[in-house]
Parts: C-alpha cells; structure tokens; sequence
C-alpha cells in the first residue's frame, strides 16, 4: 500500500500553533484512493532544512508532497531544497516560462526576473499548471516514488492538487477494490498490555494497525487491503475473532463506539439509569456521559463534591467515614456512590475521589491515588487506582478508569 508524506514548507508554519489548510486537503483527497498519510512535518524556510525533509520523507513515503516556497522571492527555496535532497539542478520549465510570459503580457507588463522563478522546475521533472496562480508545481520521480512540490496559497495548492496530482495518483496507486476497517476500542487497560494481542499482526501483508492511546482508552485501527485473492472477509473474522479473544472484557466496541456510547447502549438495553459523584475528576465523567446525543434518556444527573462538607452535605458520606479513612478512600467512594444513587433515585452510580496533584499526596496515598466506586441493584465495588502523571492526565484517567469499571458492571448486570 502507497503511503503519503507531507511537508508544510515555510519558516511561519513552523510555529505549530499556525493553523494548516493544505495538509487536512490533501489527507482528505489521498484517502480517496487509499494511500494513508503517515508523516507531516513543518520545516523553515533553509535549504538545507528542506533538504533533509524531503530525504526523510522519501524514506518513509511512496508519495511527497510539499507546500510552500514556490514564489519568486527569496526565501522561497523548496526547489533549491528539493534539487539538493535528489541531486538535480534547478533549471527553468520552457513551458510555463511561455504561459507566464502570455499571461503578463495579456495584463500589459513585462515578466520580471523576479516572475520567471515561478517557471523553475527540477530538472527531469515534470511541471504541473497552475490555474489559480503563476508558480507551477513539480512532480519528479525517483525510485518508484512521487516528490510533488505545491505553492503554499491554499487556493493554488488545491487546485493543482485537483486538475493535476490527484489524476497522476490515480493511475501510479489505483484505489484497491476493497478496504475494510476494524476499529477496535479498548478500555481500563495499559497499551503495553493489549500490544500482546496487536504484536502478531504487525508487519502482516495487507493489514496495517494503527493505535492511538488517550488516558486509559485505546483506539486500535486496523486497515485491511489484503489481495482479493485471500478473501479479506476471513481476515477481517480474524481480526475481530483475535481481539475478542485477547483483550476480553476491555473491548468496548469493534465499531469505533467510544466508552460512553456502549454505556449509554448497556444502560438503555436496560432501561437503566446512572448518577455520578465526582471529587477528583471535577465534573469531567459526567461531561463525557452527557456529550452522547440521547444522554437524557439514562443520565439523571451528577454532583461534583470536592470539599468534605459537600460529600457530606449533598451526598450523605457520613462524617465518621470521612474522619475515619479520609476523603480518599474506598469507603468514602463508596459512601459518595451510594449517596448519588440514592438521592437521583438511579439504577447505578459511580463516583471518583483521589489525590490529582501536584500537591497533596502522602506517603501512605501519594499523587495519583484514586478511588472509584460502582454501585447497583445488588452489586457495589470500590477499585483502587494509582495513576502516574501530572494533573489533567490524573484526571483524565480517572474519569475513563470510572467510566470503564460502570460499563463492565452494567453490561455484565442481567437484563
Ligand atoms: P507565494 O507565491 O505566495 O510566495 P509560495 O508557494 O511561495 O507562494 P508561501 O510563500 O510558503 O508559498 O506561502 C504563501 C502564503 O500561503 C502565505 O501567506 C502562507 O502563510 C500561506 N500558506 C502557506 N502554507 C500554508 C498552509 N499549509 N496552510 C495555510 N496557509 C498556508
Ligand atoms: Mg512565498
């Protein structure tokens, strides 16, 4: 399967706050013929930066396309870049040199030196039209792989992209006549382990596996194109056959159904409802319950008791269990659970408490303890966590350890 780089050439774009239109275009555009993009980088405006860009990205891509640095001034080097990385001179496209020159004169001016840089091409390569624009792209071939500069004005990029690239693409990599997708996601456990029931797929022809963790939940993608030939439904059973097998009671879903929609699917299957007691998490499970679209027809409502008085006031934890084992503990998440529940009159209840830190810790319950406690018909747990990183992750895990163990009990609750 091709594979697509992007370089964002430009010494302004190398400020990563600086939004990017041309490489979301062009990811979109490549993935209607299959080809993924599997590096984007932003280089500065030096030719020997460029340079080395474009080595690597030919490195790692059957396809590189480049934006930026392509008008007549001075900092606008990618072929200067470019021509270095491939070892070709940068020499003038007689074609384009024509269309400009016509194109000046048909506004009644002549064509500057300065203009016919824009005809500047590598040498054995081919020069793409511009359109909406003066500078002509270029696409050279070395080693079966596709180097494609653009101007960086979106408008340009996409045209070229559009009346040129796209048509070249088509025929260098035809779209497969299949691609399927499995999008796994995992839940309450650590990435190292769910990389024991990944590993073996690695490097496999046909399938690629992409994982991306977030805090607890992991997104696993798996891209399958294997040849017609061997049946790519079978691979596909096997796929789906070989997570459920490995990764058991953490697979929320093979659909990219996120954490809070399979526990908003097991609440309403049935007709559950579920309250929250958050401390430590500070509202942030309840806001992913109530980010489902339909929420209101199980989430009753959420407290978000940080002080002791508040556990004690608004969800009934009584003073001897705060004093006696302290804010974070099993049993005040216990006691916030069953408070909740009680006082929204819900089927089941979670809660959160523990220490997110920077300060606050202890010897006995140092930064990233927490405690998170499920309760529901005949059923109460209290897990114990303790979570590394710095506060926003802190909580962050939190929120998903206490979604996923709610999820676990509901969905393993009878019907
Ligand atoms: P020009 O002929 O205008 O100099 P160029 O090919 O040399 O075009 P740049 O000079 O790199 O391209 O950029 C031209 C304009 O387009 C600048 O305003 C730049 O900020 C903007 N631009 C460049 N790349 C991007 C991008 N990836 N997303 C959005 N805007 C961009
Ligand atoms: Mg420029």
């Amino acid at each position: 399967m091709a594979r697509a780089a992007l370089l964002l050439v430009g010494s302004e774009m190398t400020d990563p706050g600086r939004p990017d239109a041309n490489g979301p275009y062009a990811r979109a555009r490549l993935g209607e013929l299959g080809i993924p993009v599997v590096l984007v980088a932003r280089v500065e405006d030096r030719v020997e930066a460029i340079a080395a860009a474009v080595r690597g990205a030919l490195e790692s891509a059957e396809v590189v396309i480049a934006s930026g640095g392509l008008g007549p001034t001075g900092d606008d080097l990618t072929r200067e870049g470019a021509g270095a990385a491939l070892g070709r001179a940068v020499v003038e496209d007689p074609g384009w040199v024509a269309e400009l020159t016509r194109r000046v004169e048909g506004l009644g001016r002549p064509l500057t030196e300065a203009g016919r840089r824009q005809a500047l091409i590598l040498e054995g390569s081919e020069a793409l039209a511009n359109p909406a624009g003066f500078a002509c792209g270029t696409c050279v071939e070395r080693d079966g792989h596709l180097l494609v500069l653009l101007p960086g004005v979106p408008r340009e990029f996409r045209a070229i992209l559009d009346t040129a690239v796209m048509p070249r693409l088509a025929l260098r990599f035809p779209v497969r006549p299949e691609v399927r997708v499995v999008r796994a996601v995992v839940a309450g456990l650590p990435e190292a382990t769910a990389e024991e029931t990944l590993k073996p797929w690695y490097g496999r022809e046909g399938v690629e596996v992409s994982i991306l963790p977030s805090a607890g939940v992991l997104h696993i993608t798996y891209t399958l194109t294997a040849p017609p030939a061997s049946g790519l439904g079978a691979v596909e059973g096997e796929v789906r056959a070989d997570l459920a097998r490995g990764l058991g009671a953490h697979l929320v879903s093979l659909e990219g159904r996120e954490l809070e929609e399979a526990l908003g699917d097991a609440l309403l299957r049935r007709k559950a409802t579920v309250a929250l007691a958050e401390s430590c998490t500070g509202g942030l499970a309840a806001h992913r319950v109530a980010s489902v679209p339909g929420a209101s027809r199980y989430f009753l409502g959420s407290v978000t008791a940080y002080a002791n008085e508040a556990k004690r006031d608004l969800l009934g934890v009584p003073a001897a269990t705060l004093q006696a084992h302290g804010a974070v503990s099993a049993e005040t998440a216990l006691a916030m659970a069953r408070g909740a529940r009680a006082r929204f009159l819900a089927t089941w209840a979670v809660s959160t408490t523990g220490v997110a830190g920077p300060d606050g810790g202890s010897e006995e319950k140092p930064v990233g303890t927490v405690f998170a406690a499920v309760v529901g018909p005949g059923y109460e747990r209290a897990h114990a966590f303790r979570f590394p990183g710095e506060r926003a992750l802190v909580m962050r895990l939190s929120a998903n350890y206490a979604l996923y163990h709610l999820w676990r009990a509901v969905k393993e609750a009878a019907p």
